[in-house]
């Protein structure tokens, strides 16, 4: 068929009006799961995109939890290591956090000491980019780090929050618009 991977992608994707809490629209990403194509897609879209920008990258790091969905996928069609941040409490070992603020109330991302090099050029990924405050969160675990951020990708970015903002100097790249 004459269907392009953004167009099979982005039937992919379904709302929920009110979920988890009246006002949002949650953006499902399940049905990308659950057809082989359609997540094929994702990664190959994802990996060109690297391809064009990225002479180099040595680890990708995934975003707890959908994040972890995509995010080993490309790296292991990259041939480069995956690296976890988690929601605090979940990592065993040596971690270090940063504290960032959500809609209402607080929240803490956390990485392995050993998870990440100085000088290392790491990509983030995420399902979705709402606020932007989880990337900024993730984007500051890695300054921290002495890692480098060669750029965010994300499958969907929601517009009107102007998240791209809130992770600037760092780029986002992302898939569908809404
Ligand atoms: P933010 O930190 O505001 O950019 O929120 C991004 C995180 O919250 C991502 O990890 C998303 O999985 C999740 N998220 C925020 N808003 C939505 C939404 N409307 N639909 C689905 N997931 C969302």
């Amino acid at each position: 068929g004459s269907e392009s991977k953004l167009q099979l992608v982005h039937r992919h994707i379904r709302a929920f009006p009110d979920f988890p809490k009246k006002g949002i629209l949650f953006r499902d990403i399940c049905p990308i799961l659950k057809d082989p194509a359609a997540l094929t897609a994702v990664i190959d879209l994802f990996e060109e995109h690297v391809k064009k920008n990225h002479k180099r990258v040595d680890l990708i790091a995934g975003l707890d939890a959908r994040g972890f969905l995509f995010g080993p996928l490309l790296a292991q069609r990259m041939g480069v290591g995956f690296v976890l941040i988690r929601k605090k409490g979940k990592l065993p070992g040596a971690t270090v956090s940063v504290a960032y603020d959500l809609e209402y109330g607080k929240a803490e991302a956390e990485i392995q000491a050993d998870a990440v090099s100085p000088g290392q050029k790491v990509l983030l990924i995420d399902d979705l980019l709402a606020t932007g405050g989880t990337l900024y969160a993730a984007c500051e675990l890695m300054r921290q780090q002495q890692a480098e951020v060669l750029g965010c990708m994300v499958v969907i970015e929601l517009k009107e929050l102007n998240g791209i903002d809130r992770v600037k100097p760092h780029s986002v790249f992302s898939l569908v618009q809404y």
